[in-house]
C-alpha cells in the first residue's frame, strides 16, 4: 500500500531522515514513535509532499508519488492526514468541513456527499453538531470532526501525527476509541503518536525512529515486553 525506499530529508545541513525503509501492507495499522525531533512529523510529511525528500521513493498503491500538478493532487486526494492541531476551516460548519472535499476534489452531489457526512459524523459520534461551527466544539469535538472531513475523502491511507497530544487529557479517550475503530474497520494507518498504550492495544507493528532513523520495528507485544535497542529502551523507560 505505502513504501518508502530509501528516503532522506535535510534542512540546512540537518538530516532529518536518512535512507527510511519502510512499508505498510494493506490494512495495516503502524504505530510511530521516538524522542522528539527524531523526524517523526517530517515522515509524515513527506508522504503527502507537505515536504519535498531529497532522494529516495515513496510509492503508493504502486505508483510512485508524483512531483506536482494534478497527479500530485490526485493522489494527495487518496491520503487522509490528521494532525496535532484541529485544522478545520473555522467559518465553516461541521457538515461543510466535511462535504467540500468530497464536492470540490471528488465532484460528488452535494446531497450524496452530506448523506455521507452525516453517518461519517455518526460514526465518530459528533452527529448532534453538524450544523454548528468549529469553535463551539469541544477539542475532542473538533478533532473527530477532522477525522471525518479526512475520512469524507475516502482515502487509501491515514495519517495521524500527534491526533491526541494537543487534547486535555479528558478528551483524549474519546478520539483514540475513533482511532481504534477505525483500525478494526481495517483502514491502512501510519500513527505517530505518544499514547504507549494506544500503541500497544491497537497497532500491528510498532516502529521506533530516532535521529532520522528507524531503529527497530516490531510487534507491540515484543516491542514494549523487550525493546532490543537500547535507545528505545531509555525511551521506553522515560515514556512508561
Ligand atoms: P516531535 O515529537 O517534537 O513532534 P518529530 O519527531 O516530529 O518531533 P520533526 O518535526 O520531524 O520531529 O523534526 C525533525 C527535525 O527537523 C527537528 O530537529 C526539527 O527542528 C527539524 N525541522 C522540522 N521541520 C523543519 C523545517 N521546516 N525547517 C528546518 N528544520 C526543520
Ligand atoms: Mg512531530
Amino acid at each position: 500500500m505505502l513504501r518508502l525506499e530509501k528516503v532522506s530529508k535535510s534542512f540546512g545541513s540537518l538530516r532529518v531522515l536518512r535512507e527510511i525503509d519502510l512499508t505498510v501492507a494493506r490494512g495495516e495499522v503502524v504505530a510511530v514513535i521516538g524522542p522528539s525531533g527524531s523526524g517523526k512529523s517530517t515522515l509524515c510529511r513527506c508522504v503527502n509532499r507537505l515536504e519535498t525528500v531529497d532522494s529516495g521513493r515513496i510509492v503508493i498503491d504502486g505508483q510512485p508519488l508524483p512531483a506536482e500538478g494534478r497527479a500530485l493532487a490526485r493522489a494527495r486526494a487518496d491520503i487522509g492526514m490528521v494532525f496535532q492541531a484541529f485544522n478545520l476551516f473555522g467559518h465553516r460548519t461541521v457538515l461543510d468541513n466535511v462535504t467540500l472535499g468530497p464536492r470540490k476534489v471528488r465532484g460528488t452531489p452535494k446531497a450524496e456527499a452530506e448523506r455521507r457526512a452525516r453517518a461519517l459524523l455518526e460514526r465518530v459520534g459528533i452527529a448532534d453538531k453538524v450544523d454548528q461551527l468549529p469553535a463551539a466544539l469541544s477539542g475532542g469535538q473538533q478533532q473527530r470532526a477532522a477525522i471525518a472531513r479526512a475520512l469524507a475523502m475516502e482515502p487509501k491511507i491515514m495519517l495521524f501525527d500527534e491526533p491526541t497530544s494537543a487534547l486535555d487529557p479528558e478528551m483524549v479517550g474519546e478520539v483514540l476509541d475513533v482511532l481504534r475503530e477505525l483500525a478494526s474497520s481495517g483502514m491502512t494507518m501510519l500513527v505517530v503518536t505518544h499514547e504507549m498504550g494506544f500503541a500497544r492495544s491497537a497497532a500491528d507493528r510498532v516502529i521506533f525512529m530516532d535521529g532520522g532513523q528507524i531503529l527497530e520495528t516490531g510487534a507491540p507485544d515484543e516491542f514494549f515486553a523487550n525493546p532490543r535497542q537500547e535507545r528505545a529502551r531509555d525511551f521506553l523507560a522515560k515514556v512508561l
